[in-house]
């Protein structure tokens, strides 16, 4: 099932599917490659191509151990693939879902080398953008590193920022994980260096809790919650570390440090977390999800199971990818549609209120999912597509100025 991609490169096995399409073991001129070959939807969009080729400095410019190198972009006929470093490993989402929670040792290991590659990124003037665990990778053939951690690169520079247009989205009707969000990208302020130091503090809070700071819901309520609510601690960190987590999920981005900052100052944080085991913390609202889990109920017939209070965002929407951050979102209850609580993320709910996303609460979102899917379809729209119109401000400029920080 080899396949040729332009004049150099042959694909020759599925090593993984993702949202922008399939990637592919190849072989080129130089050895073993990844060759991601993108969607035909996507490789077909003559916009999208121009931009590609329009970004390609950008793309092929970066070089760092942390960093999974573009080597190559290829449009030949119908195919638009990007050709990359080869890494035998796995990701970090598929990491997480193995283990729930890393111990901190080797969650703060794998963060600091990702923080490395962003400062590498924010040196040469390119943000990320769409720091989450899937675009984290582990090399299983780099040496162990501390807490038994294989090195970690960073993945997919500028390939969100493509994908993932105003207008693509629309069109799609798929709105991305707004977990890793900065608040001022939901305000509508254009995306600096500081959004990845947001985002990839929450990847760490991630990593150590199993859950994401703000995450959970619709994502009109997880957008808001970016924006007004605080982080919740995290009982049994050490201190020093959840100022370090603290900062960098500040609201106000010049309050972030900068990564190479941040990778100094988790690394002097290594020593402290040795042998420490993974954190023991409750996932928000458990016991009533447990006692509701002892009835499940089964998914009809020819029905994907989703995660546990996920509905898609757009009925009969197709997942664009086989991690459901991209495409679970739940209905919003009332409360969040009216605005919700404020103060402290996952505040305590009023007596007999049932969570949102628990088997009580889809049954009553069941019920008026009629008149609120629309509304709440219209919702997302508004908050997420602003959001996204924001993060792609710099689609119509120069691609230096698309990626361009001053001080990050
Ligand atoms: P997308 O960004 O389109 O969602 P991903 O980049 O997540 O796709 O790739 C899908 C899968 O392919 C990943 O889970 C990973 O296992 C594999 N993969 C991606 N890039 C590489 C690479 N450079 N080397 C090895 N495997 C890779």
């Amino acid at each position: 099932m080899a396949r040729k991609i332009g004049s150099r490169y042959t694909a020759n096995q599925i090593l993984g599917r993702g949202s922008a399409g399939t990637v592919w073991l190849g072989e080129g001129p130089e050895g073993p490659v990844a060759v991601k070959l993108l969607r035909e939807d996507l490789s077909s969009d003559q916009e999208l191509v121009g931009r590609f080729v329009q970004e390609r400095t950008a793309l092929l410019g970066l070089e760092h151990p942390h960093i999974v190198t573009v080597r190559d972009l290829v449009v030949d006929g119908n195919d638009l693939a990007l050709v990359m470093d080869l890494v035998r490993g796995t990701d970090l989402r598929t990491r997480l879902e193995r283990e729930r929670r890393l111990a901190p040792e080797a969650a703060v290991a794998i963060v600091a080398d990702v923080a490395d590659a962003l400062a590498a990124a924010h040196a040469a003037g390119v943000v990320h953008r769409d720091v989450k665990p899937e675009n984290v990778l582990l090399d299983m053939q780099g040496p162990l590193g501390p807490g038994g951690a294989h090195p970690a690169l960073l993945t997919d520079f500028g390939v969100a920022k493509l994908i993932d247009s105003p207008k693509r989205t629309r069109a799609t009707k798929i709105i991305g994980t707004p977990d890793y969000l900065a608040p001022e990208i939901v305000e509508g302020l254009p995306p600096r260096a500081a959004v990845d130091i947001y985002a990839l503090a929450t990847v760490l809070y991630e990593l150590l809790a199993g859950f994401t700071p703000f995450g959970g819901g619709h994502p009109g309520a997880v957008l808001r919650r970016h924006v007004t609510e605080t982080v919740v601690p995290l009982p049994g960190i050490p201190e020093e570390l959840w100022q370090l987590l603290v900062q960098c999920l500040a609201k106000a981005p010049a309050s972030r440090l900068r990564a190479s900052e941040l990778a100094a100052r988790l690394r002097e944080q290594l020593p402290l977390l040795a042998g420490m085991p993974p954190l023991d913390v409750d996932e928000p609202d458990l016991s009533e999800e447990a006692a509701e889990e002892s009835a499940p109920t089964a998914p009809p017939a020819g029905e994907p199971v989703r995660r546990r209070g996920a509905v898609s965002l757009v009925p009969g929407a197709k997942p664009d990818s086989n991690r459901d951050t991209h495409t679970s979102m739940r209905v919003p209850g009332p409360d969040e549609l009216a605005g919700g609580a404020h103060g402290t993320a996952r505040a305590p709910r009023a007596t007999g209120t049932p969570r949102p996303g628990s088997a009580k609460h889809r049954a009553t979102v069941r019920r008026r999912r009629i008149t609120l899917g629309v509304a709440g379809v219209a919702l997302a729209a508004i908050v997420g597509v602003g959001a996204y119109a924001a993060s792609s401000d710099g689609d119509s400029k120069p691609p230096q100025d698309t990626h361009s920080t001053s001080a990050p």
